[in-house]
């Protein structure tokens, strides 16, 4: 049986994979914390040398210690195996995948291998397909060639929510090539390729930014027609961050409401109200209309890519926080008792209702 033994393996043979989506199609056994549920495949391309960016926080980082095939990335291992294999598994289990995310790293190589892999995936079967793609290497003709081999969606991992963090943790800081820039340019080119709410970004709550700071950075994704996708903040050991908190809970809590009115067109950022330490002190709704979005839960929810039924397929079960009550994106609908303690831990701006008068 193919397993991770295929170390002799590069891109395009070879892909690293999330070990939820190793779950999913039968190379590892075990449950999820409530039995969640990936639907998700989360590809990674592999080369010996690694990636050539030094982003201080990541576990793929080249500054970090240890073999590129060793290294973990967000919090959990990327076990690899051979594509051909991994084609088969998926076609056998079509029903349970409704969406393929293929991650780039930087290096070389990359661009073409990521092109060759969306091609073979979407000719084995009609599931589709997302690229979250680097853009110091990606140019304008790439995207269109992403887009003639199939993808429908792109991510850009801006990360990080002001130009400064940026650099610190991605750029000169580190020695790194990513620049802030060329981030939301190829942001720009992407939605301009695939179309309004076709492209987006990540980004990390918790390098350092001002609340207010990552909801303008939320909204001018939103305002250029992209789509955001959260991720707390967890330090990799080892990795240059290894020192580094994640986020308060109830910071947290209080971006993942903001993205989510800010990313439905529901409320604009600008319309929030903040403390002088920039924390959201309200969300500008009446008590009733923001109790409401609270009680339904959703904007809790693992913010991720769709499949065709537009349902977040991507819901990436626990791979930013340990399973558990303090979750911090629910792969799952939360149930009662998850919404009333998220009111706890949302804190007074939306858990104890608004300081504005109804
Ligand atoms: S949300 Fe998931 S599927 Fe979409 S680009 Fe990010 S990792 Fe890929």
């Amino acid at each position: 049986m193919p397993t991770e033994d295929a170390h002799n393996f590069e891109s395009p043979h070879a892909v690293r994979m999330s070990l939820a989506a190793a779950m999913t199609l039968g190379y590892k056994k075990g449950l999820f914390y409530r039995n969640a549920r990936l639907y998700c495949i989360n590809l990674l391309l592999t080369y010996r040398q690694g990636c050539a960016a030094k982003c201080a926080y990541c576990g793929l980082s080249s500054h970090r210690r240890g073999t590129y095939e060793g290294k973990s990335f967000i919090r959990v291992p990327w076990p690899m195996y051979p594509v051909d294999d991994i084609l088969e598994r998926i076609s056998e289990r079509q029903e349970r995948v409704k969406r393929i995310c293929i991650s780039m790293i930087t290096h070389k190589r990359a661009v073409q291998d990521t092109k060759d892999v969306c091609r073979r995936l979407r000719s084995a079967f009609d599931i589709p397909v997302s690229l979250l793609i680097s853009p110091s290497i990606v140019g304008y003709d790439d995207l269109v060639d992403f887009k003639a081999a199939g993808a429908d969606k792109i991510g850009v991992a801006i990360d990080t929510a002001t130009p400064d963090l940026f650099d610190r943790f991605r750029g000169s800081g580190v020695g790194g090539p990513h620049k802030w820039d060329r981030y939301w340019q190829c942001l720009t080119e992407a939605l301009s390729v695939f179309g309004e709410g076709h492209a987006g970004s990540h980004f990390m709550v918790g390098m350092g930014e001002t609340e207010e700071q990552m909801c303008a950075a939320l909204q001018r994704v939103r305002d250029a027609g992209g789509r955001t996708h959260l991720f707390s903040f967890f330090p990799e050991p080892d990795s240059k961050m290894a020192g580094h908190e994640p986020p308060p809970l109830d910071q947290y809590r209080r971006i993942q409401l903001a993205r989510y009115l800010i990313d439905g067109g529901l409320f604009r950022a600008d319309k929030f109200g903040y403390d002088g330490k920039g924390r959201i002190r309200d969300f500008g709704l009446l008590p009733r209309e923001l109790d409401e979005v609270v009680d339904s839960g959703a904007p809790f929810r693992t913010s991720g890519c769709e499949g065709y039924d537009g349902q977040v397929a991507c819901n990436r079960p626990f791979a930013n926080s340990r399973p558990g009550p303090l979750m911090r994106n629910y792969p799952f609908p939360p149930i009662r008792e998850d919404v009333l303690r998220i009111r706890e831990q949302l804190g007074s701006a939306a858990g104890e209702g608004l300081e504005r008068e109804e």
